[in-house]
């Protein structure tokens, strides 16, 4: 599980852990900082609760701390069938006063973070025989009428990524699909960093909502739901 450090990730880790998962909680933040939550806090709440955990230090941006990982999660569970990536950072703001560093970390986390951990992961599910690969990204992909930002917009080539790896990973038995909120979560990072517009209540999502449709793809493979674009309340049948 790639960004489990706390949001919408410590939720989902928790449920995939409650539904009898071993979970590799991996994030980077190993101490306190600016926002809540730590890899550790996480799985000691999933262990304290008869769960089974492990806290991964993980960068999704660097190509070693991602192998390094994966090796780690490999020796202690003895394999990978299920993938989350759900490690994203947010940036909405317009084109026109988007600083290139900002644009490049979006791209960075969201899109290559996701093609790094997918990457790294994939011998490892394939050799399982089945699983189920699940990137988070966001229904902004689709509101163009809304404009442009840097992500939406690596969000959007996240989706292209998966769908198309979904047909690849079709014979291997390996579902891939997209997951989003169907409405705002207000997780710590969301409160930090989008967190000046105001929404309205009806357009808050409760979190068990993502972690009810996470569990849901990950509990399949490519003979159920495979190559979609997903939304956690249509999926799980709330809305
Ligand atoms: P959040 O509270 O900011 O959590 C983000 C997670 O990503 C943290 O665990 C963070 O851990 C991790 N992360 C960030 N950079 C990382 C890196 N370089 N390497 C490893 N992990 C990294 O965000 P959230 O609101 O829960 O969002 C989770 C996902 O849902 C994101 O992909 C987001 O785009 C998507 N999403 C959220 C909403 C919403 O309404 N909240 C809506 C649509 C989509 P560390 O800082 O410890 O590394």
């Amino acid at each position: 599980m790639a960004g489990a450090s706390r949001g919408i990730g410590r939720t989902v880790a928790v449920a995939l852990a409650e539904a009898g998962a071993a979970v590799a909680v991996a994030a980077r933040s190993e101490t306190e900082g600016r926002l809540p939550g730590t890899i550790h806090s996480v799985a000691e709440q999933i262990v304290s609760s008869g769960g089974r955990a492990l806290a991964i230090p993980c960068d999704v941006t660097s190509e070693e701390s991602v192998g390094a990982a994966v090796a780690e999660t490999v020796d202690a569970f003895g394999g990978i069938d299920v993938l989350i990536a759900n490690a994203g950072v947010l940036w909405l703001g317009p084109v026109e006063s988007t600083p290139l560093k900002r644009w490049q970390l979006c791209l960075d986390v969201n899109l290559t973070g996701v093609f790094l951990v997918t990457k790294a992961v994939l011998p490892h599910v394939r050799a399982r025989g089945r699983g189920s690969l699940v990137a988070v990204t966001t229904t902004g992909v689709t509101m163009t009428d809304k404009g442009a930002n840097a992500y939406w917009v690596s969000k959007a080539a996240v989706e292209r990524l998966y769908l198309g790896l979904a047909a690849e990973l079709k014979a291997d038995n390996i579902a891939v699909n997209c997951l989003s909120p169907s409405r705002v979560v207000l997780t710590e990072g969301w409160q930090a960093t989008g967190g000046t517009q105001q929404i309205p209540p009806e357009a808050i999502e409760p979190p068990a909502a993502m972690a009810e449709a996470a569990v849901l793809l990950a509990s399949q493979d490519a003979a159920g739901i495979t190559g979609t674009v997903q939304r956690s309340e249509t999926l799980t049948g709330r809305a």
